[in-house]
């Protein structure tokens, strides 16, 4: 299980959002064989995508972070609920790049440069989307720009994720901070000192009081209330029926086509590698749905 904490200041003026995710990027790692730079790049969007999709309006809203960037590793899809629930799969997930230049992990490289969105669904037909520049394809820094830029909403984010040399994750998360409207100056001028006392943010994820630490630092000097807590976790919406609607979506000339082939068919969740096979009955069954 992963785990986000809600907090915001007594006087209003920011609210922080932090997420304990090593469980949920472990399980991610263990479906999609990540290496190292790679369970880095999806660790890092899935705690994002977690974290944003707990700002979502109503239980049945879900978003959508996606990276298109020209690195080797492709794009970075991850979809969240409102739960903060979240799951997603990357193009090439076994590229491995050397370290960066301060000697980390190569997020930046293995992401490149191009565009990202960020789509919410809100279950009534059209999703509002905003469409950003990849800033570094570190992930945190775009999410940043993001909130300036799409949302108007002056944010910082940080994520962290460590790796063991078999490439499993052995701590990750990170939380955005936010200011909401009207924010004190005193307790703008407080949270920007309080940011600069963490400087990594994947050694403050990795500590054993790391939820502790990140909130009384973030907010030190400032009263603040921890107004939810709750577990999140690394979850696929996939289904049988969810295959076979998107079958009979393929339309006629399409299954008559995987039906002349005589064999059965098998389809791969991306998401969670959950396989379901269809044999010819059942396509000829669901080819007779279509009117
Ligand atoms: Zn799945």
């Amino acid at each position: 299980m992963g785990k986000i904490v809600r907090a915001i200041t007594a006087d209003g003026s920011a609210r922080l959002f932090l997420e304990i995710s090593t469980d949920i990027v472990k399980k991610a790692h263990k479906i999609h064989g990540t290496s190292k730079t790679v369970t880095a790049v999806i660790g890092r969007a899935l705690t994002a995508a977690s974290l944003m999709g707990c700002m979502l309006k109503d239980k049945n809203n879900s978003l959508t972070l996606q990276f298109n960037g020209d690195g080797p590793v492709g794009s970075v899809l991850c979809v969240s609920d409102y739960c903060g629930n979240v799951r997603g799969c990357v193009g090439d997930p076994t590229v491995e790049l050397p370290a960066n230049a301060q000697g980390k992990l190569d997020v930046g490289g293995a992401v490149g440069r191009g565009s990202f969105f960020v789509a919410k669904d809100m279950g009534t037909g059209e999703p509002y989307v905003g469409l950003c520049n990849i800033v570094s394809g570190e992930i945190a820094e775009d999410i940043t720009q993001y909130f300036v830029t799409s949302e108007q909403t002056p944010t910082v984010c940080a994520l962290g994720v460590r790796c063991d040399n078999e490439c499993d994750c052995t701590s990750a998360g990170g939380y955005i901070l936010q200011l909401l409207p009207g924010a004190d100056e005193a307790t703008i001028s407080r949270l920007e000192e309080n940011i600069g006392l963490i400087p990594s943010i994947s050694k403050a994820v990795a500590m054993e009081n790391a939820e502790e630490f990140i909130i009384s630092t973030l907010f030190r000097g400032l009263e603040f209330e921890i107004f939810d807590e709750f577990d999140t976790e690394y979850r696929c919406t996939c289904s049988r029926e969810g295959y076979e609607k998107a079958l009979i979506s393929l339309g006629v000339k399409e299954l008559d086509d995987m039906i002349d082939e005589g064999k059965p068919i098998e389809m791969t969740c991306r998401f969670c590698d959950n396989k379901q096979t269809f044999t010819v009955d059942q396509l000829q069954a669901l080819k007779a749905q279509i009117k």
